[in-house]
C-alpha cells in the first residue's frame, strides 16, 4: 500500500490534473479517500463510468451533488464513448487560469497533462485506450518525461501519462464493501457470496423492488420476508436442493450481468 501510495503520488507530480475514475454504480464506495489527501493541490475530475449499467436517475443525482462541491465530474460509458471526448475540453476548462498564464508568457499551445486515477476494475485502462485512439506515443528529452514512462497524445492539447494509477480498494465500512463486492469491484474471495446476497436482496427489496419481484417471479408476501428467507425460497424456486450458496452466486451474478436492470448502490444524502 505504501509503494503504491508512493507511485501515485510521483505520478501525480507531474500532470496538472487529474481524472479519477469511478463506478457510477456505487461512485463514493469505489473511490479511495486517500487520493484527496494526494493531489497536492491538483484538481480532479471525476468521472463516473459503466453509467450504462448505473441508475441514471442516481447517476445525475451524483453528478449534481460533486458539481455543486466545486468537483467537475462526468458520467460515460466507456465502451461506447462519444461524451468521453468532452473531457479534453472539461480540462482545459479547469485549468483555464493556468493555461492563460501560460499563453501570457508565451507559450502558445500548452499541453494539458493529465492521468487516469482508481481502484482495479472501474474502466482506466478502457479510458487511457479510447482517448488516446492512436496510441502514438510523445517521447524525446522533455522534461516531465521520466524513464519507462511515457505521454500518450490525446485530443487538442491533452496528454495522458500511458499508465494509469491504481490505488486500492478502500472498505473499512463493511457497507462499502458488500458494494463494492456487489458490483464485482473486488475479489469474490473477500466476502463470501452469502453475506453478499443477503446485503443485495436487501437493498433491491428497499430499493429496486419491482425489478426484485418481476424477475424472480416473487409474491407480494414474499417481497416482505426477510433477506434470508428470499433465499431460502428461490434455492426452492431454482430446485437447488439445501445450496442456498448456489443461489447467492447467481444472484450476483444476475446483478453484475444487468439481468436485475440498472442500479446504484448509494445516493449522495447517503454521504450525510
Ligand atoms: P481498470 O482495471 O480500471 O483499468 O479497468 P478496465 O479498463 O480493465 O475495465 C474493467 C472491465 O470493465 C473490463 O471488462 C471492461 O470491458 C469493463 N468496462 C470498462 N468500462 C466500462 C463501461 O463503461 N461499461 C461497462 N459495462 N463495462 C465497462
Amino acid at each position: 500500500m505504501q509503494k503504491a501510495r508512493r507511485e501515485v503520488a510521483e505520478k501525480i507530480k507531474q500532470v496538472d490534473i487529474v481524472f479519477e475514475v469511478v463506478d457510477a454504480r456505487s461512485p463514493e464506495s469505489s473511490r479511495n479517500p486517500m487520493l484527496l489527501e494526494m493531489l497536492q493541490q491538483k484538481p480532479i475530475i471525476s468521472i463516473l463510468n459503466k453509467a450504462d449499467l448505473a441508475d441514471s436517475a442516481r447517476t445525475k443525482a451524483w453528478v449534481a451533488a460533486y458539481q455543486a462541491e466545486g468537483r467537475e465530474a462526468i458520467a460515460i460509458d466507456a465502451q461506447h464513448a462519444k461524451r468521453l471526448q468532452q473531457l479534453p475540453q472539461m480540462a482545459e476548462k479547469v485549468l483555464a487560469e493556468k493555461l492563460a498564464r501560460k499563453r501570457a508568457r508565451g507559450i502558445r499551445n500548452p499541453h494539458v497533462r493529465a492521468m487516469c486515477i482508481g481502484i482495479p476494475n472501474v474502466g482506466k485502462s478502457t479510458i487511457l485506450n479510447r482517448l488516446v485512439q492512436k496510441n502514438i506515443a510523445i517521447t524525446g528529452n522533455r522534461p516531465g518525461v521520466t524513464k519507462n514512462q511515457q505521454w500518450l497524445k490525446a485530443s487538442g492539447n491533452l496528454e495522458l501519462l500511458d499508465t494509469p494509477g491504481i490505488l486500492w480498494p478502500k472498505f473499512d465500512d463493511q457497507e462499502i464493501g458488500m458494494k463494492l463486492a456487489l458490483t464485482g469491484a473486488i475479489a469474490d474471495k473477500v466476502f463470501t457470496a452469502d453475506e453478499v446476497a443477503l446485503w443485495g436482496v436487501g437493498y433491491f427489496q428497499k430499493n429496486y423492488a419491482e425489478v426484485l419481484r418481476k424477475h424472480y417471479g416473487l409474491t407480494d408476501e414474499q417481497m416482505q420476508s426477510r433477506p434470508a428467507d428470499i433465499v431460502q425460497l428461490l434455492t426452492k424456486k431454482f430446485a437447488y436442493g439445501e445450496e442456498f450458496d448456489r443461489t447467492a452466486v447467481r444472484f450476483i451474478n444476475d446483478v453484475r450481468k444487468g439481468e436485475l436492470g440498472r442500479y446504484t448502490l448509494e445516493v449522495p444524502e447517503d454521504r450525510a
